[in-house]
C-alpha cells in the first residue's frame, strides 16, 4: 500500500503547525503505524523539537526537492521507534527562490514521495509546511493527498482559511485532481476562556463535519516537551495534550478507513 501523504498547512504562523506535526506523527507511531515527518519549514521548528538542533542538522528537505536525493538516504531515526524525519536543512530558506527556475518547479517533492516503480515503506508521511502559501508550501500540497489545517482558538482564527482553501481548490484543478481538506484541527483550547469556546462555535458553524471532533488543549506539557526535543508522548505521557494527540490520531484513522497496521505491505 502506498503511503497517505498528509500536509499540515496554515500560512499563519504560531497556530499549531509544527506542533500538529511533531504530535499526530508520534501518536500514529506509537499506534504501531510506520510514519514519516518531513519539516518543511526553513525554521526548522520539526527537526529540533523532535532532538535534531541546528548544528548537527544534515542534508534534508532541501536537498529532497533540489537535488533529487532520495527519502532513505535523508530519512532519519527519532526517539520514537517507527518515526522517521527527514529535516529541515539549512539551504532550505533559499529554495523558495531557487526552486523558480527549477524543472517541474511545483512537482519536485510529490516526485520524490511518490516513486512509480516501488512506493515508499510508510503508512504515513505527514509535512509540516512553512507559514506561507508560497513554493514550499505548493510542493507539499501537490505531493499529498490532504490538507490538515491547524486552527489556534484565538482571535482572527479562521482569518484567512478561506484563502487557504480556495489555494487547494486552485492546486486541486492545476495540479493534483486527488487533494483534499482532511479537516481542521482547533488548538490551543482554553476551557477557562470563553474565547476559545466562541472560535470553536464559529469554526464548527462554518465548516461543519471538517472540524475533527478532537480538540486540542492548551497544556504547557507540550511546549516543554519541544524545548526538550521530545514529542508529549516522550515528556509526559499521560498529559491532556499528548492523550489529545491520540485522540486526533484514532479520529484520523477511522475517518479515513485506515486498516490496523500491518507491517508486511
Ligand atoms: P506553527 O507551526 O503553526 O507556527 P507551533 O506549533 O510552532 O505553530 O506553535 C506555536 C507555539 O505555541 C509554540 O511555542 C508551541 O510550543 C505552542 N503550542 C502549540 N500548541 C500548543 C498547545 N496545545 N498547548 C500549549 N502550547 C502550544
Ligand atoms: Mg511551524
Amino acid at each position: 500500500m502506498s503511503p497517505h501523504i498528509i500536509a499540515i498547512a496554515n500560512q499563519k504562523g504560531g497556530v499549531g503547525k509544527t506542533t500538529t506535526a511533531i504530535n499526530l506523527a508520534t501518536a500514529l507511531a506509537v499506534a504501531r503505524y510506520r510514519v514519516l515527518l518531513i519539516d518543511l519549514d526553513p525554521q526548522g521548528n520539526a527537526s529540533t523539537g523532535l532532538g535534531i538542533d541546528y548544528a548537527n542538522r544534515r542534508a534534508g528537505s532541501y536537498a529532497l526537492m533540489a537535488e533529487n536525493r532520495s527519502v532513505d538516504e535523508l530519512a532519519c531515526t527519532t526517539l520514537v521507534p517507527l518515526l522517521s524525519l527527514v529535516p529541515s536543512d539549512n539551504e532550505l530558506a533559499g529554495a523558495e527562490i531557487e526552486l523558480v527556475d527549477m524543472e517541474k518547479r511545483e512537482y519536485r517533492l510529490a516526485e520524490v514521495l511518490s516513486p512509480p516503480d516501488a512506493p515508499l515503506a510508510y503508512d504515513f508521511i505527514l509535512i509540516d509546511c512553512p507559514p506561507s502559501l508560497g513554493l514550499l508550501t505548493l510542493n507539499a500540497l501537490v505531493a499529498a493527498h490532504s490538507v490538515l489545517v491547524p486552527l489556534q482558538c484565538e482571535f482572527f482564527a479562521l482569518e484567512g482559511v478561506s484563502q487557504l482553501i480556495r489555494t487547494v481548490e486552485r492546486v486541486r484543478r492545476a495540479f493534483n485532481s486527488k487533494l483534499h481538506v482532511q479537516g481542521l484541527v482547533l488548538t490551543m483550547f482554553d476551557r477557562r476562556n470563553n474565547l476559545s469556546e466562541l472560535v470553536a462555535a464559529d469554526a464548527r458553524g462554518f465548516f461543519g463535519e471538517q472540524v475533527f471532533e478532537t480538540v486540542i488543549p492548551r497544556n504547557i506539557r507540550i511546549s516543554e516537551a519541544q524545548s526538550y526535543g521530545k514529542p508529549a508522548h516522550l515528556y509526559d505521557a499521560k498529559s491532556s495534550g499528548a492523550l489529545a494527540y491520540d485522540r486526533l490520531a484514532h479520529e484520523l484513522l477511522t475517518r479515513t478507513n485506515t486498516p490496523a497496521p500491518g507491517h508486511a505491505s
